[in-house]
């Protein structure tokens, strides 16, 4: 039999002996965003008054006057005409999960043939786009004969460029509005979401006598996982280029057990990408911080230094964008899905949170002063009282096809949400609901007085760490680590923030009446920690989030389990979770049930994809070189003397019974995609892909798997495990 091509591809890589370097290897300091229209250029480049009503308005969250966006505008071409952009586009999250862009060039030749050429660029123009919409998911908002929508400037992130090749394009980061002025977009609650929780927590900062304040941010810092392979493997697996994961493979003989790829010397060649993807970053002024190999091999991180939530969302999606993009041109494949390979860790992203005042307090921080512990014991309570009463506002910001791979999947996250307090505040925490002196290295052996008494320090390290929990206090912020790779933040800041906004608002509400009734804040402090601390004990676990207890322990405290997408997703349209996001109008009900019709409908169809990959791949890859081998070894076994060798025949036999087995499964796959096409509503499809069709992907994937492990090497036609992960 010829060599396969899987054969040719693999004997190249191995050939390859210059590993590629990164080329610019500019001073991140002389870079660091050249490319970003930041409030230093606006300061350099727009009149005074102009400048300062931009600042207020910024800071603030007005909107700014049309003649004020008119000479932002006419700065902001010029700026990026200097700098060699020939086009701009309004750039903003529709309901995708992904971003958009449609480019217009600023220079436009005269339609009158008279060689003139038009530049225009007006604040209208910066201001507000409107793109021809039909083709985004709206949920029903829209229908496709309203084609409308509307981008509109969101000017607290900033306008940047980015150059492809000699090509150079100005980026306006923007809300997407339908005509009717619905969000069709994950930035527009994500801005209101943001502004609940400034309003709810400077109100509680108000009682605690703070009179400086004016906003504040909620801030985040979010580790990236990915994996990195061959770029020549990634174009021989359709399923890595459709669906992002390998659908079919068979576990490698090696994968993370030795644990030997954690934290391990960087490769070269990898090092040369994670340079320039770096730069690239520095340029756009996206604080690239921290790199390491991850636990699987293949597998890496990248993190950034913690930023305002808007502008972190941004950038997550810029950086993944740019991941991508640069690991082609190094012949790597940047695989960001949740699960690109069974069997191996999966990737997600942890959502560092944190909420910060304008004076710059980083309001989770413990503090030294003993109004400053009790300020921070609020503000705790309310983050506990927000994962408890919204858990599955906040399940519903990380749910996607990819992550059920993940969540609950027995490797971390499990989808249960929990908080880890670490054992110290957990005691301070009791003692506290309890009412009673705190034990020794908590509050030594005193009781705690709220405004009195200080707590101890507590450890902000590794030996109080755990990997385990989906919601992790780290010292003086809170890691979500639920999201998936590849997913977008924003969705779990919306709900991280509109669910904290909420338990806010309870709290301040609370304590700004006891206070006008005459109770002194201390009292009225100490009363509201007792009895929320007690009422929210429940989500505090700092076991472990994978052993198998926990699912009971987990049921009897009354703590939601939604396993997957479909079982979080049918929740959404239930009037207590959609209050978490109505109460502060960061999105109405017509928003929300949208917003349930498209991730059931995006459900639908990457299972959909997925099954019809697994039909393509397993009817015309994987059964012809079957088939071929099969064909090749009975013609062996029936000439001369291998005909009646036993061992010949089994081993065809269990051949043969694998193909049967993969062409029946796909034959029942067929059938179910005939069915699912007659249900009409999209939950009833959720439901049957979830439960019919998914058993079947897995069916064909052991039937494949097997027929892996046992025909020769030299005909398998798909690059496999042990090679895509641990040949780079
Ligand atoms: P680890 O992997 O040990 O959790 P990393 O250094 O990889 O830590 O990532 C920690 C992330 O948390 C970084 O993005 C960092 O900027 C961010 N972070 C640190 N402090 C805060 C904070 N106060 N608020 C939000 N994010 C923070
Ligand atoms: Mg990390």
């Amino acid at each position: 039999m010829p060599l396969t091509l899987r054969n040719t591809v693999r004997a190249s890589i191995a050939a390859d002996t210059v590993k590629p370097v990164s080329k610019t290897g500019a001073v991140p300091s002389e870079i660091f965003g050249c490319n970003v229209f930041s409030m230093k250029v606006m300061h350099e480049r727009l009149p005074k008054n102009v400048y300062s009503r931009l600042e207020q308005s910024v800071a603030g969250g007005e909107r700014l006057q049309e003649s004020d966006a008119d000479v932002v505008a006419g700065a902001m071409r010029d700026w990026a005409i200097e700098r060699g952009a020939t086009h701009y586009t309004h750039w903003f999250q529709p309901l995708t999960g992904a971003t958009a862009e449609k480019h217009d060039a600023f220079l436009t030749p005269s339609p009158f043939g008279d060689e003139r050429i038009i530049s225009e660029f007006s604040g209208k123009m910066l201001i507000k786009g409107e793109p021809d919409a039909s083709s985004f998911p709206s949920g029903g908002i829209r229908s496709t004969f309203e084609a409308r929508g509307y981008t509109v400037w969101d000017p607290t992130s900033p306008a940047f460029i980015i150059a492809t090749g000699s090509g150079k394009t100005l980026y306006i980061p923007c809300i997407f509005l339908s005509y009717t002025g619905e969000s069709l977009d994950s930035k527009t609650p994500l801005l209101r979401a943001l502004d609940a929780v400034s309003g709810q927590a400077l109100r509680v900062l108000r009682v605690f006598g703070n009179a400086t304040a004016y906003k504040v941010n909620a801030m985040v810092g979010s580790e990236q996982e990915y994996f990195l392979i061959d770029r020549r493997y990634y174009n021989l697996r359709t399923d890595l280029m459709l669906c992002g994961r390998t659908v079919f493979g068979a576990r490698p003989c090696k994968g993370q057990e030795l644990e030997d790829q954690y934290f391990g010397a960087i490769s070269r060649r990898v090092i040369a990408f994670m340079t320039d993807v770096e730069e690239r970053m520095f340029a756009l002024g996206i604080p690239a911080r921290t790199r390491h190999n991850e636990v699987a091999p293949g597998q890496y991180e990248i993190a950034p230094m913690f930023e305002t939530a808007n502008l972190a969302v941004d950038h997550n999606m810029l950086t993944m964008q740019i991941m991508c993009e640069t690991a082609a041109e190094h012949g790597f494949a940047c695989l960001l899905h949740e699960k690109p390979f069974a069997g191996i860790n999966g990737s997600g992203k942890h959502n560092n949170w944190s909420l910060c005042d304008s004076d710059g307090n980083n309001l989770l921080d413990p503090g030294n002063t003993p109004l400053d512990n009790a300020q921070f014991l609020v503000f705790l309570a309310a983050v506990l009282r927000a994962v408890h009463k919204h858990s599955v506002a906040l399940r519903l910001g990380v749910v996607g096809a990819g992550n059920d791979h993940r969540l609950g999947a027995n490797e971390a996250p499990p989808a249960i949400l929990s908080v880890f307090l670490g054992e110290q505040l957990t005691e301070i925490v009791e003692a506290l609901s309890e009412g009673r002196p705190g034990k020794a290295g908590s509050t030594g052996g005193m009781i705690m007085e709220v405004g009195v008494s200080s707590l101890p320090k507590l450890p902000k390290d590794s030996t109080d760490r755990n990997r385990t929990s989906p919601f992790a206090f780290t010292g003086n912020k809170f890691e979500f680590r639920a999201v998936g790779a590849s997913q977008s933040i924003a969705p779990a800041n919306i709900a991280l923030s509109a669910a904290v906004a909420n338990a806010l608002d309870d709290i301040a509400t609370e304590l700004e009446t006891e206070i006008a009734g005459g109770v002194p804040l201390n009292s009225a402090v100490q009363a509201l920690l007792a009895r929320l601390f007690k009422e929210h004990k429940p989500i505090i676990f700092n076991g472990n989030g994978y052993a198998e207890e926990w699912q009971g322990e987990a049921e009897r405290r009354g703590l939601p389990n939604l396993k997957d997408t479909v079982s979080a997703v049918q929740r959404y349209s239930d009037p207590d979770v959609m209050d978490v996001f109505r109460r502060h109008g960061i999105l109405s009900e017509r928003e929300l049930l949208a917003r349930q019709e498209v991730l059931l409908e995006n459900y639908v169809k990457d299972v959909h994809v997925e099954t019809k990959l697994v039909q393509v791949m397993g009817r015309s890859v994987i059964l012809p070189a079957a088939f071929k081998f099969a064909a090749e070894i009975s013609t062996y076994a029936a000439g001369g003397k291998q005909s009646g060798n036993p061992a010949l025949s089994r081993y065809l036999s269990d051949i043969s019974g694998k193909i049967e087995g993969l062409l029946k499964t796909l034959d029942a796959i067929d059938a179910k995609h005939t069915e699912l096409d007659e249900i009409e509503e999209f939950m009833d499809k959720a439901v049957a892909a979830r439960d019919q069709l998914l058993p079947l992907l897995i069916e064909c994937r052991e039937y494949v798997d097997a027929l892996e492990g046992m025909l020769d090497d030299a005909v398998w036609p798909l690059p496999k495990y042990n090679e895509m992960l641990w040949q780079h």
